[in-house]
């Protein structure tokens, strides 16, 4: 693993969605190349990127720092308001409570996600967090989208990781 390793995968976007993910997957490569677990999420308004993400959990030593998270947090930053009204945040992995948490108190109307996380998925793999009609909110999701490859990069990064540990 070289911090000038080129993204390894070779993907054709169909939709706007995938198309997105493609970018949201090049913040997890990010991520993967500096040590991290290999998450990537990108905010989207008008069919435009406005803000991105890649996880930095080690990186910043800080539990909360998930790409959802420095996304949606550069995403207001780049709105000058803490409503993402009319964006979607495309993101690698199914988010966690925190970040589904974040989602719907900054009002995003739309979650698009890669891969399921069986541990701390928080749209169904482990709680689902998106469920409950909510008074004032509610939120679109798609899921599975560029699901593939977003779990390649996943099991790449703990393979990685397990045969340094042996
Ligand atoms: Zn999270």
């Amino acid at each position: 693993m070289r911090s000038n390793d080129p993204f390894p995968f070779v993907i054709v976007p169909t939709n706007d969605d995938e198309r997105f993910m493609l970018e949201a997957l090049k913040q997890a490569w990010k991520a993967f190349l500096l040590g991290e677990v290999p998450v990537g999420a990108v905010l989207v308004r008008e069919g435009r990127i406005i803000s991105r993400g890649c996880n930095q959990v080690e990186l910043l030593k800080d539990a909360t720092a998930h790409a959802e998270i420095l996304c949606i947090t550069a995403g207001e930053a780049a709105l000058d308001n803490w409503r993402l009204a009319d964006t979607t945040l495309y993101c690698t992995l199914e988010p966690c409570a925190m970040c589904a948490g974040a989602m719907l108190l900054s009002r995003a109307p739309q979650l698009v996600w890669g891969a399921p996380d069986i541990r701390h998925g928080a749209n169904g793999s482990w709680v689902n967090l998106f469920d409950k009609p909510h008074p004032t909110h509610t939120v679109a999701i798609r899921s599975g989208v560029l699901q593939e490859y977003c779990a390649t990069l996943m099991k790449r990064f703990f393979q990685q990781r397990r045969d340094m540990n042996e």
